[in-house]
């Protein structure tokens, strides 16, 4: 899933690729023999799989993926995973249990340690059994994925995450925007690169 966006600078400004050139864009000197200023290095890819990350609030596009399809923070769609890595999310098709292959580029906005594990997969099958997670009581707007998760954080009562989850604006600050605002820096490059290499000059 990582498309392993590559960055380093030779003569002065950043470059990005997903393979190093032959020669640097800037001044088209040979890089095998060069001096860089900054050694060529991986680029950390912000996005994770929800399988493999247990015990987790995970959040991704409504539709398509971060790297092609996100445009902003209107259009995310959260869920929690299991202990043993299931996702449990609530859309118009009702609340679903379920390994999908739909969360394999996702942001990780928390997961709890080992020792909370058993009370989060208790709380997560009491909240799930309420009645109100039915696809005729769902609605876009008022009654969501974001209500689901929020009435089970708070459930679960697990410090800082659950305090913030009393108010959607206030979990929206502290948990969702900083974690797509620096997804964001990501997704840009990686729509820049789409024409192979962008050199990074400052102004
Ligand atoms: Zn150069």
């Amino acid at each position: 899933m990582d498309p392993g966006i590559i960055c380093f600078q030779h003569c002065g400004p950043k470059v990005f690729c997903f393979t190093l050139p032959e020669s640097c864009p800037t001044c088209h000197q040979d890089l095998n023999a060069a001096d860089f200023s900054l050694l060529p290095f991986r680029v950390p890819y912000p996005f994770i799989k929800a399988s493999q990350y247990p015990c987790a609030v995970v959040i991704k596009p409504t539709t398509g993926d971060f790297l092609n399809d996100y445009h902003n923070s209107k259009d995310l769609h959260i869920g929690v995973t299991t202990s043993d890595g299931r996702v449990v999310e609530f859309d118009r098709q009702g609340l679903r249990n379920h390994r999908s292959a739909h969360w394999n580029q996702c942001l990780l906005l928390e997961q709890a340690p080992g020792p909370w594990w058993e009370h989060w997969d208790e709380v997560l099958g009491a909240v799930s059994a309420q009645t109100c997670w039915s696809p005729e009581i769902y609605r876009e707007d008022t009654h969501n994925c974001f209500s689901f998760v929020l009435t089970f954080l708070v459930t679960l009562g697990y410090g800082k995450l659950s305090g913030a989850a009393k108010c959607k604006t206030v979990f929206c600050e502290n948990f969702i925007i900083p974690r797509t605002s620096s997804a964001g820096k990501y997704i840009s490059l990686y729509r820049r690169l789409k024409n192979g290499v962008y050199v990074h000059r400052i102004q």
